[in-house]
């Protein structure tokens, strides 16, 4: 299928791209790496006016260090992230997850800034900034503003975005030494999206007890949800099967994921229990092999 009809803009500027949304607002659409609009356009899903392409824009391409976060702009494609070393080292849950997204010609023409914008409740990006207490940073002609995760995934392909403003970077929380990431889903073929996944990090003090855990879920809700729940049951604890038994069921317990022509929503249900057990035990297995200090 073709596209309807739409104008093209192709601005070399922030402040063109700004003042283009500032005009055309609810007619208009950003493209980055095209992975999930483009076929939204040729199945008619979505039929902006305007289409206004951030690709000319080199500065908002980069990975940086800032404040104890890993700062991603909004043209960084998902292959450059996957191969990071300074995400591997810093965020490793988000370079566990990244294989997860689509496949190899997917990642390296589509963004994590875009991925997080298009907020598809089987997403797995969405999941690691919320597990983490990411932020994304949005601009627009009438100022800056940043929103924490918890308030920007709204509901299935909604987020907290308004049609003037444009993300411009994703900030992931660097992981505490002695920390351990795993993100672990189920899909009908590698490359689907998550039947379910779930991404968990674990951080241990010296004694070997849990200082803090985080823990989210996609694919068993409208947006990923964070479980913060069982994520106060893990604090202060020493890891053990018991305990990372006893933190699934009540991550699990109170889902309420749909049926669908995908799965049940008791598959979907227990799969997040087994999925939720697993990522801990990875996460924490991966912890206790941290170096004390980096
Ligand atoms: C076959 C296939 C398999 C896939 N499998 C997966 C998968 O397993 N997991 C997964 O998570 N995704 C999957 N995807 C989706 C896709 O990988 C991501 O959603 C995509 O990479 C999004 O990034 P993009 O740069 O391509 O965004 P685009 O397609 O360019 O844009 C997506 C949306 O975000 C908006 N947008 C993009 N950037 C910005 C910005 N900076 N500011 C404001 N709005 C913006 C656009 O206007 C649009 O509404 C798959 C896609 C395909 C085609």
């Amino acid at each position: 299928m073709k596209p309807p009809r739409f104008a093209y803009h192709d601005p070399v500027s922030r402040h063109e791209v700004l003042t283009l949304l500032e005009t055309y607002a609810d007619d208009a659409k950003i493209l980055a790496g095209g992975q999930s609009l483009v076929p939204l356009l040729n199945m008619r899903l979505a039929q902006p006016a305007h289409l206004i392409d951030i690709n000319r824009l080199p500065d908002l391409t980069y990975i940086r260090e800032i404040a104890g976060n890993v700062a991603i702009g909004a043209l960084t494609r998902h292959c450059d992230v996957e191969n990071s070393p300074l995400v591997r080292h810093l965020c490793p849950l988000l370079a566990e997850a990244m294989p997860y997204v689509g496949h190899p010609p997917i990642r390296s023409r589509g963004t994590i800034c875009g991925s997080l914008t298009h907020a598809d409740p089987a997403a797995e990006l969405p999941a690691v900034l919320l597990a983490l207490g990411g932020q994304l940073h949005a601009e627009s002609t009438a100022g800056d503003r940043t929103i924490a995760a918890e308030d920007f995934f709204v509901g299935a392909l909604q987020n907290a975005l308004t049609s003037q403003e444009l993300l411009t970077e994703a900030r992931f929380p660097i992981a505490p030494p002695r920390s351990g990431a795993a993100f672990v889903e189920v899909s009908r073929r590698h490359g689907d999206f998550a039947l379910v996944g779930v991404a968990a990090q674990i951080t241990l003090r010296a004694d070997d007890t849990i200082s803090s855990a985080h823990l989210a879920l996609v694919g068993v809700d409208e947006t990923p949800i964070r479980v913060q729940s069982a994520e106060l049951l893990l604090f202060g604890q020493k890891p053990d099967d018991e305990l990372f038994k006893a933190a699934s069921e009540r991550a699990s317990s109170n889902l309420k994921p749909n049926s669908d022509i995908h799965a049940t929503a008791a598959y979907r249900r227990t799969v997040a229990g087994v999925l939720v057990k697993r990522a801990l035990t990875l996460a924490t297995a991966r912890a206790y092999s941290h170096l004390p200090e980096r």
